[in-house]
C-alpha cells in the first residue's frame, strides 16, 4: 500500500461535507454599528453575535483600551512566567475572583485553553472525565488530550450523569458541563450536579462561557444564579469574549487550583500572555457588568418579548430563558433555505448545522442582545414567522 495522500483525502472528506450540504462558508463583515452589520455591501441586523450585553463597541472599554496601549503598547511580548505578566492581568484576575465569589483566578487566551488547561492538570491515565452529551467541543477536546476516559451522560440527566460515575467508582473523576448550553441556550441542573459530586467524591467543573455577565444578581453568571459557593463548584471557567465583549477566558476556584494551574497547565504556561490592553478592556466590562443592571435587565425584557411574540405567532422554540434562542427547523438545507430568506430581509443569524449539533436537529440560532431594541426584535419576528411559512411542508 503505497502512502496516503493526506492532500487527497482531505479534498474527500471536503467534498463529503458539501454532498451532505455541510460545508462552512466563511464571510466578511465589512462594518459593525451596534447591532448592524454590512455583509456583501447589504446592511443587516445581527442575531449571530454572542456579544450579549452590548459590549464590544462601548466605549468605556475603548478608552480603557486604548489607554492600556498608550502605556504598554500592543503585545505582551512573552509567556505569562517569562515576563508577559503586567498589573493590568493581575488586577482583572483579582476583580473576576472577587466578582464570582472564589479565593483566586488565572487568565488564559481563550476559553478552549482554559478548559484544556484545567483537564489537563487535574486528570491524568485512569481517571474519568464524565461529561454533559451537548458540552462544547472543546471541554470533549479537553478531556481527550487529559488521557482520562471520557463518558458522556445525556443532556442535562442527573440520573444518567450518576450512572456514568458509578462504572468507575474508584476511578478519580471530574464531572464537567456547560452551564448554559451554548446550542440549546438551557441550562444545567447544577444545584444536583453539586449535590451528585460532592456524594461521588467528584469535582464539579463548571463552563460558564453564556452566563457571565447574563445570569446572577450582579451578573457573575450561572454559579451566582444559582448561589454555588467555591466549595460547591470548586472548578469553574468563564470567558471574556461573549457578554463581556473583548476576547479571552478566566478559571476562577482556591488558590490551591490557581497555584497548580500556574505551574502545570501547559496552555497557560507555553503561550504568549494575552496583551495587557484586553486585560484592561476586559476589567471596564466587568465593571459594566456588575454594575449596569438595566443593561442587563433590558437584555431579559427582550429575551422575554421574543418568546411571547413567538408564541403568538405559532413559532416553535425551544425551552431556554437565555439570550440564546433557537428555532429547530430539522434538516440542514431547510436551515439553509430559511437562513437566506432571513438574509434577504435583511437579518444575519446562523444557521447551525452538524456536526455542531446532532443530525436533523438543525436549527437558526438567535442571539439576543441589549444592543437591540425592541423593535429590532419585532421585525426579526415578522421576518422569521415570514421566512418558516415559505418553507414546503
Ligand atoms: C465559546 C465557548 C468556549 C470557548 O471560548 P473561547 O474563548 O471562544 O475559546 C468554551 N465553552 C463554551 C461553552 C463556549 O460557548
Amino acid at each position: 500500500m503505497p502512502r496516503p495522500d493526506l492532500f487527497a483525502r482531505l479534498a474527500a472528506a471536503q467534498a463529503q461535507r458539501a454532498r451532505d450540504g455541510l460545508l462552512r462558508r466563511l464571510r466578511t463583515v465589512e462594518s459593525v454599528a451596534g447591532p448592524r452589520i454590512v455583509v456583501n455591501g447589504k446592511s443587516l441586523i445581527d442575531f449571530g453575535s454572542n456579544d450579549y450585553l452590548g459590549l464590544a463597541q462601548h466605549p468605556a472599554l475603548r478608552a480603557a483600551l486604548s489607554r492600556a496601549v498608550d502605556r504598554w503598547g500592543v503585545g505582551a511580548g512573552a509567556a505569562h512566567l517569562l515576563g508577559g505578566h503586567r498589573d493590568e492581568h493581575t488586577a482583572l484576575e483579582e476583580k473576576l475572583a472577587l466578582w464570582t465569589g472564589r479565593e483566586s483566578a488565572l487568565l488564559f487566551s481563550t476559553g478552549y485553553m482554559a478548559n484544556l488547561g484545567v483537564t489537563g492538570t487535574l486528570l491524568r491515565d485512569g481517571d474519568v472525565c464524565v461529561q454533559d452529551k451537548l458540552n462544547h467541543a472543546s471541554l470533549i477536546d479537553a478531556a481527550r488530550l487529559s488521557g482520562a476516559e471520557l463518558v458522556r451522560y445525556r443532556h442535562a440527566d442527573v440520573d444518567s450523569a450518576r450512572q456514568q460515575l458509578c462504572t468507575r467508582p474508584d476511578a478519580a473523576a471530574v464531572l464537567a458541563t456547560d452551564a448554559v448550553f451554548s446550542m440549546d441556550g438551557d441550562l444545567a441542573p447544577l444545584r444536583e450536579l453539586v449535590v451528585l459530586c460532592k456524594r461521588e467524591r467528584a469535582t464539579l467543573m463548571i463552563d460558564d462561557a453564556h452566563g457571565i455577565g447574563v445570569l446572577g444578581p450582579d451578573g457573575a453568571g450561572s454559579v451566582g444564579e444559582a448561589g454555588l459557593a467555591q466549595d460547591d463548584a470548586p472548578v469553574l471557567m468563564a470567558t471574556l469574549g461573549k457578554a463581556l465583549g473583548v476576547a479571552g477566558a478566566f478559571v476562577a476556584g482556591s488558590a490551591a487550583l490557581i497555584d497548580g494551574l500556574i505551574q502545570f497547565a501547559r496552555p497557560f504556561v507555553y503561550t504568549t500572555a494575552m496583551p495587557p490592553a484586553l486585560a484592561a478592556a476586559a476589567s471596564a466590562a466587568v465593571d459594566i457588568a456588575r454594575n449596569d443592571r438595566e443593561r442587563r435587565d433590558h437584555l431579559h425584557r427582550l429575551i422575554a418579548q421574543f418568546r411571547g411574540g413567538a408564541a403568538q405567532r405559532g413559532i416553535a422554540l425551544l425551552p431556554s430563558s437565555t439570550p440564546i434562542q433557537p428555532v429547530p427547523v430539522g434538516d440542514s438545507a431547510t436551515a439553509l433555505a430559511i437562513a437566506q430568506r432571513l438574509e434577504n430581509a435583511g437579518f444575519y443569524l446562523p444557521a447551525i448545522r452538524p456536526p455542531s449539533v446532532p443530525a436533523s436537529a438543525a436549527r437558526l440560532r438567535v442571539s439576543l442582545s441589549a444592543a437591540h431594541a425592541e423593535d429590532d426584535i419585532e421585525r426579526l419576528l415578522a421576518a422569521l414567522a415570514a421566512a418558516l411559512a415559505a418553507e414546503p411542508r
